[in-house]
C-alpha cells in the first residue's frame, strides 16, 4: 500500500513538473491535492438571485452544484442554460418543492419525471442526482430514482446547525454557518431562490467572502457526484465531492 502511495505521489509530482514545463495547468494540478468543499444551491433558478450567484462563482473560479425545481427550470431556461454552460452540475429538486411523504406514489413519480424532462429539454442531459425538498425522501421515491439510474437523496453536512442562509442570519451569519460546516468532502447547503429572496440583499456578500475564507483555510471547490456508499459526513448521502470536470 505504501509503495503504491509513493508511486502515486511521484506520478503527481511528475505531472506537475510536466505541466510547469508546458506552462499549462500547474494550478489545476496543485488544486487536486487540496481538500474539496461542495457548495450546493437549491430551489432555483430565480431571476432575482441565480445570475448573481453565477457571477460570483465565475469571478472566483468556483464550480458548484445546483438542485433545480422543474417548474423554475421550465420558466427560466436561459438561467438553466447558463448554469450548464459555466460548468456547474445540475440536480433534480422536484417540480415544485413538494414534501414527498405527503404525496401519492404517482405524484412522487411525476415530481421526479417532470423535472428531469424540463431540465433535459434545456441541457440535453437528464440529471443523475436527486435532492428531495426538506431532505424528505420516501422508500418509494428512493427505489424509483434508483430504477431510472439516479442517485439520492443527496443531503448536506448539518453538524453544528448554525442558522442557514434561508433563515436570513445576515452575511456574517451565513459565513459563520458555512465555515462551521466546512470539512474535507463536506456538502454545503445554500439557496438561490424561495426563502432566501426574503432576506436583505446585504446578506449576499457572504458568498464571495466565504469562498475567500475557505480558500484561506486551504480548501478548494468541487461538485457533487454519485457514490455507491453512504457518506456519514453528509448525513449518509450516497455522494462524494469531486474535482470539477476539466480541472
Ligand atoms: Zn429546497
Amino acid at each position: 500500500m505504501k509503495k503504491n502511495k509513493f508511486a502515486v505521489k511521484a506520478l503527481a509530482a511528475a505531472s506537475l513538473i510536466a505541466a510547469l514545463l508546458a506552462g499549462g495547468s500547474a494550478v489545476a494540478a496543485q488544486a487536486a491535492d487540496e481538500p474539496l468543499i461542495g457548495l450546493t444551491f437549491d430551489d432555483g433558478p430565480s431571476p432575482q438571485r441565480t445570475a448573481f450567484v453565477l457571477d460570483v462563482l465565475k469571478q472566483k473560479g468556483v464550480k458548484a452544484t445546483f438542485f433545480l425545481q422543474g417548474s423554475n427550470a421550465q420558466q427560466y431556461p436561459d438561467l438553466v442554460r447558463r448554469i450548464k454552460a459555466e460548468g456547474h452540475v445540475i440536480g433534480n429538486h422536484s417540480w415544485d418543492h413538494a414534501n414527498f411523504p405527503e404525496l401519492s406514489q404517482s405524484n412522487q413519480k411525476q415530481q421526479i419525471d417532470r423535472t428531469n424532462s424540463a431540465i433535459s429539454a434545456v441541457t440535453g442531459e437528464k440529471p443523475t442526482l436527486m435532492r428531495f425538498p426538506f431532505g424528505n425522501s420516501t422508500s418509494y421515491a428512493l427505489n424509483y430514482i434508483k430504477s431510472i439510474g439516479m442517485t439520492g437523496g443527496i443531503l448536506w453536512r448539518w453538524h453544528i446547525g448554525q442558522p442557514g442562509d434561508f433563515e436570513c442570519p445576515g452575511a456574517a451569519g451565513v459565513q459563520r454557518y458555512v465555515l462551521s460546516e466546512a470539512a474535507p468532502g463536506a456538502i454545503i447547503l445554500l439557496h438561490d431562490a424561495e426563502d432566501v429572496l426574503a432576506c436583505p440583499s446585504s446578506q449576499w456578500t457572504y458568498l464571495a467572502s466565504s469562498i475567500d475564507a475557505l480558500r484561506a483555510r486551504g480548501y478548494e471547490f468541487g461538485v457533487v457526484a454519485p457514490s455507491a456508499t453512504a457518506n456519514p459526513l453528509n448525513e449518509g448521502s450516497p455522494a462524494v465531492v469531486v474535482a470539477p470536470a476539466g480541472g
